[in-house]
């Protein structure tokens, strides 16, 4: 029983483009609910819609960055369905000619490179929100009625949760790189279903499609993909098989449940959108806007193999943000040791900023800071653990590190018979240690260490201490 898991994704991203997709209201998140609505995307009678050429522009942006063909000749067409979010009974949606088709994303497993195709990207409107109070009322907020979204299509290409997470993680990144869109899911700019079933060729078995909604994190749509497969494997072990059918997740139980049977899904009727003229594109501007694609992760991951001779776990890590990598190269620009840079900023830095939900455009120090650090510490001003006090405080305060290690004291104690006096006077302190020591224990001499390095409030250079400590104890 070689069951293969097949996952297909289906991604909503919400565009950051200023304007809405078919009217000027403005597409900022956040505001005070119906404050950003007019005749057009309320749906009221007679409203016409005329379509954003900036909609168009990231579209065909994120369909180059996933080596997608762009359609010259496209259209809007309806999707007619009734929900109270969905104001005129139908959404301006593209159906049988999507802008984008035919596009992939390359990711890296263990057994090397792999291809993730993408079927389609188009673009349609979103639907506004739906708010059920605890008091058992629904709401309706329309700000999000008519806010530009993209959907992308893979085909199921996806064998594993990793690899299903490794294809976000890409998609996510690139779209941040190119700014099309923040892609925050709990603003719900990136919002994903999976559809998934499991194969076993041998047998010529498998289960019938499953799609799972509501998705709000990378790892929800892991555990999904876990739990489904499961289900499905169990299911067709028994000798039954899986219903088509839509199912949620439930984070609570870490479950997936049943929404609607597909079965009962509505026929769309699709048909044109006569109130937006065909969509005919220029094949120079797609060159226009080829031209402005910034570097995309992969290719800079790739760079920063090769340039800089990091492993590729950092120039993975590094490369996952824009600003992160920017942060880096800059910092790199400016001191000796690539690795050294990579270690500080995917360490120090980046768990500093994880922990505190910082950006690193919020930062306080600059990449000349960091690299004004480092050379502190490289000269043997100060300590690599004292380095790591300065930059806690550079996160705080933004000081420069100079400052910091001149205010608090900091410099390094690398004069010989300074430490010398320091060393003896723990060593007379601590002649049990001594003792134990002669006997054989060494962990006596890290203790001393220990001792000597409290003694100067950690600004002894370690390694100075460590050759002293042990020429001293041998000495006895
Ligand atoms: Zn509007
Ligand atoms: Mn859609």
């Amino acid at each position: 029983m070689a069951y293969e898991t097949l996952v297909g994704l289906e991604i909503h991203v919400e565009l950051s483009t200023k304007t809405k997709i078919f009217c000027g209201c403005s597409n900022e998140f956040g505001k005070d609910a119906n404050t950003q609505c007019c005749p057009v995307c309320l749906g009221l009678p007679g409203a016409l819609p005329v379509l954003n050429k900036a909609v168009v522009e990231y579209a065909i942006k994120a369909g180059l960055a996933f080596n997608c063909d762009i359609a010259i000749d496209s259209r809007m067409d309806r999707k007619n369905y009734f929900y109270p979010d969905l104001v005129k009974g139908f959404q301006i949606s593209q159906n049988d000619i999507p802008l984008c088709s035919n596009g992939y994303i390359e990711i890296d497993t263990e057994e090397g490179p792999k291809k993730i195709r993408i079927r389609r990207i188009h673009i349609e409107e979103d639907t506004g929100k739906s708010i059920h109070t605890e008091s058992g009322d629904s709401l309706l907020d329309y700000n999000r009625s008519g806010v530009p979204l993209i959907e992308i299509v893979t085909e199921p290409d996806i064998n594993s949760k990793e690899e299903a997470q490794k294809f976000l993680e890409s998609l996510k990144s690139t779209l941040q790189y190119i700014e099309v869109s923040d892609c925050k899911m709990e603003e719900g700019s990136l919002r994903c279903d999976i559809n998934i079933n499991v194969v076993d060729d041998e047998r010529n078995i498998k289960s019938k499609i499953t799609e799972v909604k509501n998705l709000n994190s990378f790892s929800a749509v892991g555990k999904a993909i876990e739990y489904e497969e499961k289900r499905h494997i169990a299911l067709l072990e028994e000798g039954k098989n899986t219903l088509r059918e839509t199912r949620r997740w439930n984070e609570v139980d870490n479950e997936t449940i049943v929404m609607r049977s597909k079965a009962e899904a509505a026929d769309y009727r699709y048909g044109v959108e006569p109130d937006i003229a065909p969509i005919k594109i220029d094949p120079e501007w797609i060159e226009d806007i080829r031209k402005t694609m910034p570097e995309l992760p992969r290719q800079k991951k790739a760079r920063f193999i090769e340039e800089y001779g990091i492993p590729e776990y950092d120039a993975e890590v590094l490369t996952q943000s824009k600003d992160l990598s920017h942060f880096f190269e800059e910092t790199v620009g400016l001191s000796e040791d690539p690795k050294q840079v990579s270690n500080w900023v995917m360490g120090d830095v980046l768990r500093r900023l994880n922990d505190e939900g910082v950006e690193v455009k919020d930062l306080k120090f600059t990449p000349k800071d960091l690299a004004d650090l480092l050379k502190l510490i490289n000269e043997g001003k100060i300590s690599n653990n004292i380095g790591k006090k300065v930059l806690r405080e550079m996160f705080e305060t933004g000081k420069k590190p100079d400052d910091i290690v001149k205010e608090q004291g900091l410099v390094q104690i690398s004069d010989e018979s300074q430490l010398r006096e320091v060393v003896s006077k723990i060593l007379e302190e601590n002649e049990q240690s001594v003792i134990d020591y002669k006997n054989g224990k060494t962990r006596a001499m890290g203790f001393i260490i220990g001792q000597v390095m409290k003694a100067t409030r950690g600004k002894a250079n370690p390694q100075l201490v460590n050759e002293i400590v042990k020429e001293m104890l041998d000495e006895k």
